[in-house]
């Protein structure tokens, strides 16, 4: 019943209003695009930094599905269910809610307009759309019907479902191959967490079955040590790691991988494509084609005044992931900007920003990376901190259960999502 809060908003709120109350910090308007970790933060943090704000927040999705824990929904050992959360809390933080998708962000005319409903006017916007595909870069993959039978599984969802039926489908003594890009990419550990937790699977349940990962890269890209020990001690004869391995191509009919050198075949393939700023952030790309650069007090965009970009659409700084955890982070610091912006006040000149990814290296045991992002006003860049952050020396139980109040935590500073997370064998 509480789905029914997401609102009609357009119509209710007609463009004068806005313009009237543009510059003002009472009854200013910030129009959120993408109800993801990036911008489900900036909603609810603005709704807390100045309530009142009127904030919109636009997303097509009724339900999000959470990428952290959904290898483990691959490997069988949890459901979908438990990793999707709703929009709820943000309805009743005073988030007014559109389902619906953006189709462009006129930066000049201050709009957001819809596939659906009529446009929506903001003072400030804030885009966290996640990514999107580059599948120019694996050209059987544009067709959509091609993504049904390789799926990529790296937006969680409908393909995590598909590809969990394609491994329980396949035989004992077949291969699963997953292939990734070249980076920066969406989560750096999680293919190697996906290898884990894919194999795991296979020692239980098709002990002949082997996972062979494809890597662009020249090495494990994130706790290398780690991952490697996991697959020589837990999985020895299953998990075989290939790396300085591109994909170019796919031929779906034969189930091929086609490589820079060489054809790989599989029973169930997993292409992993790169990837660049969701496409509605488009205009707002200055880095490779790919990315959007911001400032990094107030994340504003290089190419449109007004407009504020988070999370994995970003152009990363230095050694900064793209995580869950950074897109939280980031949200935090922007909508404390935002606010202050729209009050004529300046922004913090001094953010930090804070990363713990947790890997799941078998159902039962996890390892963490961490790090400390600072603003260096030299350079106007976020730098890590040398000395701060870590890395676990090896995989423990006591991690995974760290693994998951982290999940729960950040479900309920996101979305206001009070339902707890519940354990790897629930
Ligand atoms: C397998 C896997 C495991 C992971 N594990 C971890 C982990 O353990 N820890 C961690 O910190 N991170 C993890 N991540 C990374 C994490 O999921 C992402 O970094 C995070 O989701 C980025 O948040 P975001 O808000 O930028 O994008 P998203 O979470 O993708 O949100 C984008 C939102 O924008 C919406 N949207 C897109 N286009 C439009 C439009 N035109 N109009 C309106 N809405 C739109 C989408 O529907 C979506 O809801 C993992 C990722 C994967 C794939």
């Amino acid at each position: 019943m509480k789905r029914r809060r997401f609102l009609g908003l357009a119509a209710a709120a007609p463009l004068g209003f806005v313009a009237a109350a543009r510059g003002e910090a009472k009854g200013a308007r910030v129009v959120i695009v993408g109800g993801g970790y990036a911008g489900a933060t900036a909603a609810r943090y603005l709704r807390i930094a100045d309530p009142a704000l009127e904030v919109v927040l636009i997303e097509p999705d009724p339900r999000y599905a959470t990428c952290p824990l959904s290898n483990l929904v691959l490997g069988g050992f949890r459901t979908l269910d438990s990793i999707t959360v709703g929009y709820e809390g943000l309805a009743g933080a005073g988030v007014r809610l559109v389902r619906d998708r953006a189709v462009a962000i006129d930066a000049a005319a201050r709009q957001v307009r819809l596939a659906r409903g009529d446009p929506v006017g903001f003072d400030r916007a804030i885009v966290a759309a996640g990514v999107d595909f580059m599948w120019e870069e694996l050209p059987a993959l544009r067709d959509p019907a091609a993504r049904e039978a390789v799926p990529h599984a790296w937006k969680a969802g409908a393909q995590t479902a598909l590809l969990r039926r394609q491994l329980e489908a396949m035989p004992d003594g077949g291969t699963f191959v997953i292939s990734i890009p070249e980076a920066p990419f969406r989560c750096p550990p999680g293919p190697y967490e996906r290898a884990c937790q894919a194999a795991a699977y296979f020692k239980s349940a098709k002990p002949r079955a082997r996972v062979v990962v494809v890597d662009a890269n020249e090495d494990v890209l994130s706790k290398g040590a780690l991952f490697k020990a996991a697959w020589k001690e837990l999985y020895a004869g299953i998990v075989d790691y290939r790396p300085d391995s591109k994909a170019i191509d796919v031929d779906v009919a034969s189930r091929t991988v086609k490589l820079e050198f060489g054809d790989l075949k599989g029973d169930v393939l997993n292409v992993i494509p790169p990837m660049k700023a969701g496409e509605v952030a488009a205009p707002f790309v200055t880095a490779n084609g790919r990315w959007c650069e911001v400032d990094w007090l107030t994340y504003e965009s290089k190419a449109a005044p007004g407009v504020h970009v988070l999370g994995d659409s970003l152009q990363i700084a230095p050694l900064m992931p793209k995580s869950a955890t950074m897109a939280n982070a980031q949200a935090k610091v922007c909508a404390a900007a935002v606010a202050r912006l729209l009050a004529g006040r300046a922004p913090n000149p001094a953010p930090v920003l804070v990363n713990a990814c947790y890997s799941w290296l078998s159902p039962t045991e996890v390892a963490h990376v961490a790090s400390v992002h600072r603003y260096d006003p030299a350079e106007r860049t976020m730098k890590p901190v040398p000395g701060a952050g870590g890395l676990s020396p090896a995989r423990s139980s006591a991690e995974a259960a760290a693994a998951l109040a982290w999940e729960r935590g950040i479900r309920v500073d996101t979305w206001g999502d009070g339902a707890s997370a519940r354990g790897p064998d629930a």
